[in-house]
């Protein structure tokens, strides 16, 4: 069995888990330094990136998850977690991972749309229903980002490597298809 590790320090991690675990994968919560071993996948889940940023910090987790992004374990960022994994934040000091050569903008829809749904293509997939709260957009991509969604003309879901980065959450609702994208990679990876 799988096993899927979800940083678990802020944020809406157990939607994560939910979905995981449903999809028939082993979730291994991520809460401090202790908790990384042997993983076949990571998933970085929405929230506030600063405060998320601050205590993967604080608590001593920073260096190990760079290393395991940076040695090819599949790692899905969703929302505040696609801006922990963004090389650039155009209206942020903040800077966290930066594996993920993009570049985005926090809160790119505003205070008063805050939170909306669509059904849009990603990669082959059609109709993928998609709800975004207070999500970044992206902005900008470098050489070899694999573009997989717009909305509204904007780049809101992007792959580089194994890295995915996403503008929208993908664990709400009941549309499981990004999940299980992004769980084949890390099957792909394990083998
Ligand atoms: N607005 C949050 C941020 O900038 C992201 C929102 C989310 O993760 N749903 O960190």
């Amino acid at each position: 069995m799988m096993r899927i590790g979800v940083l678990a320090v802020q944020g809406d991690f157990i939607e994560h888990e939910k979905m995981v675990e449903k999809l028939g994968c082993q979730v291994v919560e991520l809460r401090n330094k202790n908790d990384m071993g042997s993983l076949d996948g990571l998933i970085l889940p929405g929230g506030e990136s600063t405060v998320q940023g601050k205590l993967i910090k604080e608590l001593g987790m920073f260096d190990l998850l760079k290393d395991l992004i940076e040695g090819g374990l599949p790692v899905l960022g969703t929302c505040a977690g696609l801006i922990l994994l963004s090389r650039n934040i155009s209206n942020d000091e903040a800077r966290h991972f930066q594996t993920l050569p993009v570049t985005v903008e926090r809160n790119a829809y505003g205070r008063q749309l805050g939170s909306f749904m669509s059904a849009s293509a990603f990669g082959s997939l059609s109709d993928v229903e998609m709800t975004f709260i207070r999500a970044p957009v992206i902005t900008a991509v470098e050489k070899d980002v694999k573009i997989l969604a717009r909305v509204d003309e904007k780049i809101v879901a992007v792959e580089y490597k194994n890295q995915m980065g996403i503008s929208f959450h993908p664990e709400l609702g009941e549309d499981t298809r990004v999940m299980e994208y992004f769980l084949r990679k890390c099957r792909n990876f394990s083998k």
